[in-house]
């Protein structure tokens, strides 16, 4: 018999498709740790609704979406379990008994919503449940008990809370004495494990557009319109690329630039397995021996080198959704026999298994 795998949870929320940040931020890791661990994908539609309840067709089409990508970019359904967050009941049932375990105001200051509500402009207008998502991606993970957990940064936050939560809960309802070094919680009769957080290559991959009105260039993000697709074709890649933010002071190719901060630069040393002309060509930019022009070019044939098979994969998919829906389908029921498990444990160290 095979010794049992670790395993490992993780997730995208279905409002558009994966883009390079997901890619660089977590995608590649899921893949590369796919033999390793015993692999969950979440598709958070539920944390969906947050910001678009009055779309629930999006959303569903965001849901088919994601998981078209998840297979177009080598996850695979016989290693993996991809699901959706909503066919997973224990999940609202851990998050309403995992909310009493975090403080109001600690909600409050976690950065991530912070960003959040000013980078997707959501005012003081937001719904009640949008607070409550953060609580909702403990249960999430905790349902699954998982050991790591690979994301992009502006997860840290959200994922501190996790470990928090599961601190708390041992301590709370398994007795776990509160010295306890967070490695030791299971072994010493705890239900949640403390988990671990794994970065991608990429801690938070900048858009392609220019900076907010304080200067900070804005995460890739789905929402933002600012991202370069998983799905792109090769048209498509090339006039964001053109259009891509680069120095908005360097007027023409002699004059000296800026690499630093420079999402053009940003994306050659990410995607561009080529170090040395890369290395070379910053030097050249610096002094005005290179033209935006031809950097974007390369830039093109480097992100169409790594998209390009991951589309004509998709159009595979995208021709199946009926299998998509299936393999969606069958990881639930897979989810649903451990968090089902989780939940039922969870009730019974709250005295709660009646
Ligand atoms: P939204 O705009 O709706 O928040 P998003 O683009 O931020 O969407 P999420 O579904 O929120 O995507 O995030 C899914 C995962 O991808 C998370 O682990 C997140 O940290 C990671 N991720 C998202 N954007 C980036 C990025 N630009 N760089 C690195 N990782 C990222
Ligand atoms: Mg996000």
């Amino acid at each position: 018999m095979t010794a049992k795998k670790p395993r490992l949870l993780t997730g995208d929320t279905p409002t558009g498709r994966l883009h390079l940040g997901h890619w660089v931020g977590s995608i590649e890791n899921r893949i590369a740790l796919q033999d390793q661990y015993e692999c969950f994908f979440i598709i958070a539609n539920m944390h969906a609704f947050t910001t678009r309840m009055e779309k629930p067709d999006e959303i569903r089409q965001s849901v088919l979406d994601i998981a078209t990508d998840y297979l177009a970019a080598g996850i695979d359904p016989k290693r993996s379990t991809m699901f959706v967050q909503s066919d997973i009941p224990a999940i609202p049932e851990l998050t309403f008994f995992f909310s009493m375990l975090i403080p109001y105001p600690r909600l409050m200051r976690n950065p991530t919503i912070k960003d959040e509500i000013r980078d997707k402009g959501l005012g003081d207008n937001y719904p009640f449940g949008f607070l409550l998502y953060p609580v909702g991606q403990v249960a999430d993970v905790l349902a699954f008990r998982p050991e790591i957990v690979p994301v992009g940064e502006d997860q840290i936050p959200h994922l501190e809370m996790t470990r928090e939560v599961a601190r708390r809960f041992n301590q709370l309802y398994c007795n776990v004495d509160s010295h306890t070094e967070d490695k030791d919680y299971l072994k010493k009769g705890g239900l949640f494990p403390i988990v671990d957080v794994k970065l991608g290559r990429a801690r938070r991959l900048v858009g392609i557009t220019g900076p907010d009105a304080h200067g900070n260039l804005l995460k890739m993000s789905k929402s933002l319109n600012n991202a370069i697709f998983l799905s792109d074709d090769p048209d498509t890649i090339a006039k964001k690329v053109r259009a891509m933010y680069t120095d908005p002071k360097r007027l023409k190719a002699t004059d000296p630039g800026t690499v630093e901060n420079n999402p053009l630069w940003i994306f050659h040393e990410m995607f561009n397995p080529d170090e040395k002309w890369v290395a070379e060509s910053e030097e050249r930019y610096r002094n005005g021996a290179i033209g935006d022009v031809e950097a974007k070019k390369k830039l093109i044939d480097v992100l169409v080198a790594l998209i390009e098979p991951i589309r004509q994969r998709r159009l595979v998919f995208e021709k199946e959704p009926e299998e998509v829906l299936k393999i969606l389908r069958e990881g639930a029921e897979k989810a649903n026999a451990i968090a089902n498990e989780t939940l039922h444990l969870a009730k019974k160290y709250m005295k709660q298994n009646f």
